[in-house]
């Protein structure tokens, strides 16, 4: 075998297996397949100048890498089992937050020591929730800002560069199950090893649900989050932001019983594209340096649907309504809510006239024309909600960007071990379909690394 443990791809639930293994066991000979280039090289051709949308390169920068998906993110590692996947239900909901605290004191010492940890814990604002049907939920948030996340990340694979054979631009085809272990084929070779981590998060959705039907491994979905990204003035939501920095909020439509809920807010940040197997959606993130924060806050409102049967492409129906935004507006389309409301197209001369700056540069339109309308009036009726607890939230010049899109891996079918039913093969990370956030898919490489090293 060429290595006792490989892992493919290294995004947090790579990253922080390998470092595991290594600080457990510094003889296992570990290595690490990643499709995407070193941290230094990743770089997003949009400049907004000579390329303003995305010209969908073969590897995406955002989206892969050393890093994963959260390379450039705005590094908020939620420590809590309420929401960012479902880790606790596979470890238990102890073991689970204490390896998000551990991630945590790692992330610390490589770095990000010095930044703030944000809590929900006696906060007032939770009585003002529920006195208008919102719902906060409970969490405690490390904010490392894209900029210390960056510098953890450095760190970290500084640390682990001599220790741990990464290959870069190295996309794994497909596994194969061996004699005694696995084999990762990549285009020019193949990689042996006696146990193996895939850890190939969002990115990897359609590659890890076809290696699943090739080695017979069970796959179910049936959930994709839809909405879009607001976007407002900083002071709106300030009162909210400087206590607690991200607040998850949930609310229950009043028409149809629907859950809507606030995700991945960025105080002072800017709202991004990304770019999921080809479509444009958009994100948001923030930096912790003042001097790159920006006038505005930017979060996500979120629908969750869940289908039953007879359908099951839950994925395929976000990309059909992201498709839509993007055949209308060449990528994401932004609307004044304001415009929303009164039933008329943004164009560029009434965001022009409007007293606040996008921080990307999206197509005016009209999301009515896109987003089914069970969605979209969820997503107003919670502006509204949120209006009362942050007055300004309502407000005509407040952005909408669409469309936003969680989409869900499937989840791979795996036992309390994080383990298939094959003898050391693990699926761990947003790949596995059972996390959605930095700090599970960390706590989920941590705890792959432990059992294996036992
Ligand atoms: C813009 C943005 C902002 C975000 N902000 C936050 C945030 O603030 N807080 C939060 O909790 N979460 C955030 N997220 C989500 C977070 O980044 C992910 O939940 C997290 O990165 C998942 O980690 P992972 O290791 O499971 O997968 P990923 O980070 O997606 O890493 C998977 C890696 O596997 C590689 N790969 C895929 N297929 C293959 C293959 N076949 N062969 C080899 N390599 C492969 C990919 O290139 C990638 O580098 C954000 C995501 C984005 C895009």
């Amino acid at each position: 075998m060429n290595y006792d443990v490989l892992i493919i791809g290294a995004g947090p639930g790579g990253i922080f297996s390998a470092y595991e293994l290594i600080k457990r066991s510094p003889d296992l000979k570990v290595g690490v397949l990643e499709a995407g280039y070193p941290l230094e090289k990743r770089k997003c051709p949009i400049d907004g100048k000579k390329i303003k949308t995305c010209i969908n390169c073969k590897t995406c920068s955002i989206m892969s890498g050393f890093g994963g998906a959260g390379a450039f993110s705005d590094g908020k590692y939620n420590i809590t089992n309420d929401f960012g996947g479902t880790l606790h239900e596979y470890i238990g909901k102890s073991t689970s937050i204490e390896l998000m605290k551990y991630v945590d004191e790692i992330n610390m010492l490589y770095g990000g020591e010095g930044t703030r940890l944000y809590s929900t814990a006696g906060s007032q604002f939770k009585k003002k929730c529920v006195q208008h049907g919102l719902h906060l939920l409970d969490a405690s948030v490390r904010h490392l800002g894209t900029d210390i996340n960056y510098v953890v990340l450095e760190n970290l694979y500084a640390y682990l560069k001599d220790k741990v054979d990464f290959y870069f631009d190295t996309p794994v085809q497909t596994v194969r199950i061996i004699d005694g272990g696995y084999a990762a084929v990549c285009d020019a070779c193949e990689y042996t090893c006696k146990k193996c981590i895939i850890s190939v998060g969002r990115s990897g959705s359609k590659w890890m649900e076809r290696v699943c039907g090739e080695l017979d491994i069970p796959v179910s979905s049936n959930r994709v989050d839809i909405g879009v990204r607001v976007e407002l003035p900083c002071e709106v939501f300030s009162h909210l932001t400087d206590e607690l920095y991200e607040s998850k909020i949930v609310y229950r439509t009043s028409k149809y019983g629907d859950k809507v809920r606030t995700f991945c807010m960025n105080p002072k940040g800017a709202v991004v594209n990304e770019n999921t197997n080809g479509i444009i959606t958009v994100n948001g993130h923030s930096y912790e340096d003042p001097a790159k924060q920006t006038e505005n806050t930017n979060f996500a409102l979120l629908v969750a649907k869940h289908f039953s049967e007879p359908f099951r492409d839950s994925n395929g129906y976000g990309e059909s309504i992201a498709r839509l935004s993007n055949m209308l507006g060449g990528g994401v389309i932004m609307q004044r809510f304001g415009d929303l409301i009164r039933g008329q197209r943004s164009t560029p001369s009434r965001i022009e006239e409007s007293f606040m700056t996008p921080t990307l540069n999206a197509t005016p339109g009209d999301l009515s024309l896109v987003l089914p309308k069970r969605i979209l009036d969820g997503i107003i009726d919670m502006i509204y909600a949120l209006d009362k607890i942050a007055p300004g939230t309502a407000n005509d010049d407040t952005l909408l960007y669409g469309v936003e899109v969680k989409f869900y891996n499937m989840e791979v079918a795996v036992n309390n071990d994080l383990q298939t039913k094959y003898d050391g093969l693990y699926v761990i990370g947003d790949g596995s379909g059972i996390t959605h956030s930095l700090s599970h898919a960390s706590a989920s490489g941590i705890y792959v690394a432990r059992q294996i090293t036992q």
